[in-house]
């Protein structure tokens, strides 16, 4: 038999992958000596059309991360009408501007890239008011990204500013402090970095038992962030490739 062309073979690919990235999760959970459901996987799809998005969710894939509000909200439109009995969960994970959350408001689970009182006031307003006209249950989870090297041009709040973000987010009325997010710089410093957002959310925890979540690891450095007690992982290039390489 020939090999299989076009969507069989995409959907071959993404199998194969997603079983890497689940067996690497797996190990390091095993090595790190921690339960494998306390490690969710979430696929990040920002770089592929919603019909690898649909083969995901056909593959058992639950959870889908983004980084652009308006390219996203019209991916998770068309994931809908691909899959419509999915009901996948979707989490932001990018830089967020005060006039683009209307347009995350109604699809997003999450938003994982909390980073300023500002945004964390327009998201509260914004969930408020569809609290109260009835589009949503209840108040958004968020999660606070942290600025592990306090290189503020990547998003984050550094450590000086955690605390009091922290306090204000979980005194607004239309948000949930779930947790922390980062992104750790790679190479050689990945497990000092690892260390540094572990710290970090334990303060955050100390301080509010609720915000349990540690979304941190990514395609090239996920078994360190399982090692240093990560959540979420936010796997994007291991799961779906980079279109930008044609080989590695
Ligand atoms: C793209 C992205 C990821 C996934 O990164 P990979 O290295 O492709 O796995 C994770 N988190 C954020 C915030 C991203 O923007």
């Amino acid at each position: 038999m020939d090999e299989p062309e076009g969507p069989d073979r995409r959907r071959d690919e993404l199998a194969r992958n997603l079983a890497a990235v689940r067996e690497r999760i797996d190990a390091a959970c095993a090595a790190a000596g921690r339960e494998r459901d306390s490690v969710s996987l979430v696929a990040v799809t920002k770089t592929v059309p919603a019909s690898d998005v649909a083969t995901l969710l056909d593959l058992g894939v639950t959870d889908l991360g983004e980084n652009r509000a308006q390219e996203a909200g019209t991916k998770a439109g068309e994931v809908a009408g691909l899959r419509p009995d999915a009901s996948p969960r979707w989490y932001f994970v990018g830089g967020l501007q005060r006039n683009k959350v209307r347009l995350v408001l109604p699809w997003v689970t999450r938003v994982e890239s909390v980073d300023s009182p500002r945004l964390a006031r327009a998201l509260d307003r914004a969930a408020s008011a569809a609290v109260e006209d009835g589009s949503r249950d209840g108040p958004l989870p968020v999660l606070l990204q942290y600025s592990v090297d306090g290189d503020l041009e990547r998003g984050g709040v550094s450590d000086e500013g955690l605390a009091e973000l922290a306090d204000l987010v979980a005194g607004l009325p239309g948000l949930r402090l779930d947790g922390l997010m980062a992104v750790a710089p790679l190479g050689s410093e990945s497990d000092r970095a690892f260390a540094a957002i572990a710290g970090a959310a334990g303060r955050l925890r100390a301080a509010h038992p609720g915000a349990t979540e540690v979304s941190a690891g990514m395609s090239g450095d996920l078994e360190t962030a399982v090692g240093h007690g990560s959540t979420v992982v936010r796997v994007g290039t291991a799961l779906v490739g980079d279109r930008r390489i044609t080989s590695r």
